[in-house]
């Protein structure tokens, strides 16, 4: 993606020097006690922050912590494209809205290390990016994109760029009333069949990540196309990586149909794929689809 010197969204909040940045740090210096804490701070949190964020999926993945400098020249560049990314997708949704003669409230994006505290409670890196309908964040531990590329072999700076535009597409239902009715559905309901209701809302955003993808196409840096020769293809590694059947075959060694709450790998690329060929919204309607393979 061509992106140096392009507009930085102001939106951006970096909260990445206020936590530890080493776990190792952690526990010589705060002993057993930072680790008990760390735990109930876990159980308190853990089961709610699932159940009222949008996350990308690859939650079921250990962290990797890692002991660097946040102030790095390669946090930086990470940061600035963060940044870019982000101003793009604020100029992309904004004329989309005003298109609809709807309103549209930018979201912000906080940058953290390790762990953040969120109106959805608090939360580690290990449950990957998120979005927060309660406060229209959207969290991001930068270090994201190595595990992306070091353990999802989805290398590329798109593959980023098309994890950020799929949490933005979170606040993006959630401007458009998706995420409230969801909600409600989910209080009617077993978790296993609001699974199914999950799994549409996370494919959706997927598309609107396309959406944003066949825009960004259309848009030049310096005279020429802002995307370079294989980004769309690093966003489709990264779909295809963090799809909960290829998740669960790796982690656990078998799938389970019930418990998906992001789509399939195929999925996710299929509807990835079909905002990147339609760019609107009439086409990225899941909860309508009955065929989420779109095979027909
Ligand atoms: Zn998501």
């Amino acid at each position: 993606m061509r992106w140096r010197g392009d507009r930085q969204s102001t939106n951006v909040e970096d909260r990445s020097g206020s936590s530890g940045r080493s776990v190792g740090k952690m526990a010589t210096g705060g002993g057993l006690g930072a680790i008990v804490i760390a735990i109930i701070v876990f159980l308190i949190s853990g089961g709610d922050l699932g159940s009222v964020t949008n996350t990308l999926g690859g939650g079921i993945t250990p962290a990797s912590y890692e002991t660097e400098n946040v102030q790095s020249t390669e946090y930086q560049e990470q940061k600035e494209f963060a940044a870019v990314v982000f101003a793009h997708l604020e100029d992309y949704w904004n004329e989309e809205f005003s298109e609809m003669n709807e309103s549209y409230q930018n979201p912000n994006l906080v940058l953290f290390t390790d762990s953040v505290n969120s109106a959805c409670g608090q939360a580690t890196s290990q449950v990957g990016p998120f979005y927060c309908p309660g406060d229209e964040n959207v969290y991001l531990d930068l270090s994201f994109a190595d595990e992306l590329s070091q353990k999802y072999g989805a290398t590329g700076d798109y593959a980023m760029a098309y994890v950020i535009a799929h949490e933005v597409g979170h606040h993006v239902q959630n401007e458009l009333g998706i995420t409230s009715q969801l909600n409600k559905i989910r209080q009617q309901v077993s978790e296993t069949e609001y699974n199914k209701y999950s799994v549409r809302l996370e494919l959706q955003a997927d598309y609107l990540a396309g959406c944003f993808s066949k825009y960004l196409a259309g848009e030049t840096h310096d005279g020429q196309p802002i995307l370079e020769a294989g980004d769309i293809e690093e966003a489709i590694t990264a779909a295809n990586a963090i799809g909960d059947d290829t998740l669960q075959k790796e982690y656990q060694g078998y799938v389970v149909p019930d418990s998906f709450t992001h789509g399939t790998s195929q999925q996710r690329i299929n509807w990835f794929n079909r905002g990147y060929k339609y760019g609107d919204l009439e086409h990225g309607d899941t909860f309508k689809e009955k065929d989420l393979d779109l095979a027909s």
